[in-house]
């Protein structure tokens, strides 16, 4: 009797294991193939955010979804940079590593040059006009075929933030390029600047600074492109009502790569969102909607939400029959819930309300946060139109965010089939 006694216990601990362990392999698929190299990170270099639009549309054709245009595709321009071919960083014969060592803001001047002479300077003196215009005094002569190195501490005040922000829009030194030390690097981004700079910023890993070494070697090529991408859309016939939507869209764009030998792989942000709404549209698919659902996967969310703006600007749907959108973006992880942005409006209480008593109930997920409308990803466009939220997930597992670390391997999908269940059943309760 203890023996089975112990059993029963054992079974009942184990029970609530099992259901976090739950590990969805179609997901796990799609993130793993988002986020690979031949994606080269979804963005610009190596058409890498084709590559992932054309496997995207398959994936709608396998579902069985229908395309919202002649080929699921609606083609838009934007202007970007691409960096592809060698970009490599020396110092003496030390090799840094691309997106681990060192990171090239995107809109970057090219350089190719060996043994670039480095001039030092703080931030702290930098930032003060007049041991500014003194160190540009003392290096006259050379200033223009040099490098400035900034050195950089973690406390900055305002004004030594300010100068350094500043940097993004004039180089102070009229020098080759700014190297930036500091103990992290930054989060890499890719928004757009609007012309081209005549110098390269490059943010360095202050161990490779310490011993203040006196000349680098670099080489990389950036390109300000006019960009050709596409949103993919598709969407499955609603039973009752077809001619009204429920809207599901996630960006499946990251920042593409750092010249040929790294690449970021946005496995959370945002292959993560893309398979979820994939999973959707095979739950979907198989269990007809009384509404029309549509799935929207977005390019250029990364260089400032170019994708879905587009797409409001020229809509394959009536927006005003759109009776809920929700956009998943990251998605990963969740172990502290989710985070429901534009929760606050009055036109998606009936989503948000749902949403927080089927949790109540069944309890699929520890908590559900909402905050306040923001311009932080594609359901912004939209929510002057229509009811439209955007969950993401908080804490748990996963890699990195805008940095070469957030790989399919660091995902944890423990949380990932109780959202994709609440999702689903909030939606079907509209
Ligand atoms: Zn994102």
């Amino acid at each position: 009797m203890k023996k089975y006694i112990s059993i029963i216990i054992l079974t009942i601990s184990l029970l609530p294991i099992c259901l976090r362990a739950q590990d969805s392999i179609f997901a796990r698929n799609i993130i793993k193939n988002l986020s690979s190299p031949e994606m080269y990170g979804r963005g610009y270099s190596y058409g890498g955010d084709s590559i992932a639009a054309n496997f995207i549309k398959n994936k709608c054709k396998e579902i069985g979804l229908l395309p919202l245009s002649d080929d699921y595709y609606q083609r838009l321009q934007f202007k970007s940079y691409k960096m592809e071919g060698d970009c490599s960083i020396n110092i003496d014969s030390i090799v840094l590593k691309p997106g681990e060592d060192f990171y090239i803001k995107n809109f970057s001047s090219s350089v190719n040059s060996k043994n670039i002479p480095i001039i030092y300077t703080t931030v702290k003196n930098a930032s003060n006009t007049k041991k500014l215009s003194k160190f540009l005094k003392k290096n006259e002569k050379s200033i223009a075929q040099s490098i400035v190195c900034i050195e950089t501490t973690n406390e900055l005040s305002d004004e030594e933030k300010t100068f350094l922000q500043n940097l993004n829009k004039r180089n102070p030194f009229g020098s080759v390029g700014i190297i930036i030390g500091g103990e992290q690097l930054p989060m890499a981004s890719v928004s757009t600047r609007p012309s081209k700079c005549d110098y390269a910023i490059i943010h360095i890993k202050d161990n490779y600074l310490a011993s203040k070494p006196q000349h680098i070697s670099i080489s990389f090529d950036n390109q300000a492109i006019r960009h050709n991408s596409q949103n993919v859309c598709a969407y499955i016939k609603g039973s009752e009502v077809a001619d009204s939507f429920i809207v599901f869209s996630a960006h499946y764009d990251h920042l593409g790569t750092i010249g040929n030998k790294a690449y970021y792989p946005g496995a959370h942000d945002n292959a993560s969102g893309v398979a979820a709404l994939l999973d959707i549209a095979t739950y979907f698919s198989k269990n007809q909607p009384k509404y029309s659902v549509v799935f929207l996967f977005f390019c250029g969310e990364e260089v400032g939400l170019i994708g879905s703006k587009y797409f409001v600007n020229h809509p394959l749907i009536s927006l005003n029959k759109i009776k809920t959108l929700i956009n998943l973006d990251m998605f990963c992880g969740g172990d502290e819930g989710i985070m429901i942005v534009n929760a606050k409006a009055d036109e998606t209480q009936p989503i948000c309300k749902a949403l927080c008593n089927i949790n109540d109930t069944h309890k699929y997920i520890s908590q559900i946060k909402t905050r306040p409308n923001a311009a932080n990803s594609d359901h912004y466009f939209f929510s002057t139109h229509c009811p439209a939220i955007f969950i993401y997930t908080m804490g748990g597992k996963y890699g990195g965010y805008h940095d070469i670390h957030d790989t399919c391997e660091s995902c944890g999908l423990e949380n990932y089939e109780n959202i994709i269940k609440l999702v689903i059943e909030g939606i079907k309760s509209l």
